[in-house]
């Protein structure tokens, strides 16, 4: 017994546990901060037509200009956002600047404006009773109508709870926002839910697009997730594309959409901006039919 306390008492004083906890407590104060003094900027990533390899949506994805660590991705901060609680004013802010950034593309550039921004939800956003409301007042705010809006929320939120869940993806349905599965393929990747639940589009995982290249186990895959999301009548993206010969593929097995590195990165609302009129001027680009 003695002995099992001692242990106990070193993991507590472990010296590399304690400065992680500092660390991380650093970076939650720094969150907090962050928000107030406006440190947060949306990058938007173009998702793209997979028959005419033109950009129709935009994907919002946050980062935070911290003022001594320089940029820092989502990968390490939204964690950390979720589990204090932070994410729901910051997921709030990420909502409300992505439709005034929509909209203003719009009024700026009637021919060539992304016909949808997707934005992605935290569980504990998705969970907050408010969230339906607060989207509402945004849309109103903003003059965007609401099927411009695509909320991404991952498979393993959905997969959760089955009750309550089925509830609020329909508050939001009613709203007439679209619903999409993220990071489709990650988790239990249970059909059945897909086809319970209002949803309008699956987003496959961007590590079946890696898989693509090397693995037919991958390749197999994703042409039956694909298979289903026609079968269901969900328009799917596949995320991560970074060759011309993954793009090819996903032509043939029947993709909608396509987002990643071979046509563009997150970039800055300017540079989007650049890259959607580029789109514009180098081919008979046929505008998207607005929502
Ligand atoms: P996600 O929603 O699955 O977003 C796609 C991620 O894949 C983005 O990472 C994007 O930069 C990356 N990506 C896109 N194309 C490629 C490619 O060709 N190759 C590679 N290697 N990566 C590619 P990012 O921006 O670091 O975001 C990571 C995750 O953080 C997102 O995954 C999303 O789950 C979360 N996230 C980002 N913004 C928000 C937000 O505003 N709210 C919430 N709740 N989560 C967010
Ligand atoms: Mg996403
Ligand atoms: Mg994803
Ligand atoms: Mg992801």
């Amino acid at each position: 017994r003695a002995k099992l306390l001692g242990k106990a008492r070193r993991v507590v004083f472990d010296p590399a546990m304690y400065a992680q906890a500092v660390e991380r407590l650093a970076l939650e104060r720094d969150l907090r901060h962050g928000l107030e003094r406006g440190e947060f900027q949306i990058y938007y990533q173009p998702v793209l037509d997979v028959r005419t390899r033109r950009p129709v949506e935009v994907e919002a994805l946050v980062r935070w200009h911290h003022p001594e660590r320089g940029l820092i991705s989502p990968g390490e901060f939204i964690p950390i956002a979720e589990e204090t609680g932070l994410i729901v004013p910051l997921g709030h802010w990420v909502l409300a600047e992505a439709c005034r950034q929509l909209a203003a593309w719009r009024t700026a550039f009637p021919d060539c404006a992304p016909s949808a921004v997707s934005v992605n939800l935290s569980a504990r956003q998705f969970r907050h009773p408010s969230l339906t409301a607060d989207i509402a007042q945004i849309l109103a705010e903003t003059g965007l109508p609401p099927a411009s809006l695509k909320l991404e929320i991952t498979e393993s939120v959905m997969m959760d709870d089955t009750a309550s869940t089925l509830e609020a993806l329909r508050d939001l349905k009613q709203l007439g926002v679209q619903l999409a599965v993220d990071d489709f393929g990650t988790g239990y990747s249970s059909l059945s839910y897909l086809k319970r639940f209002p949803t309008d589009a699956m987003k496959i995982d961007r590590s079946f697009a890696r898989g693509l290249d090397q693995s037919r186990e991958d390749q197999a895959l994703v042409e039956a997730m694909i298979a289903a999301a026609n079968a269901l009548r969900l328009q799917v993206t596949v995320e991560g594309v970074e060759t011309e010969e993954q793009l090819e593929f996903l032509e043939r097995v029947g993709c909608d959409l396509v987002q990643g590195f071979l046509f563009a990165p997150p970039m800055p609302p300017d540079e989007v901006a650049r890259f959607l009129h580029t789109g514009l001027q180098t081919s008979g680009f046929h505008p998207p039919a607005l929502l």
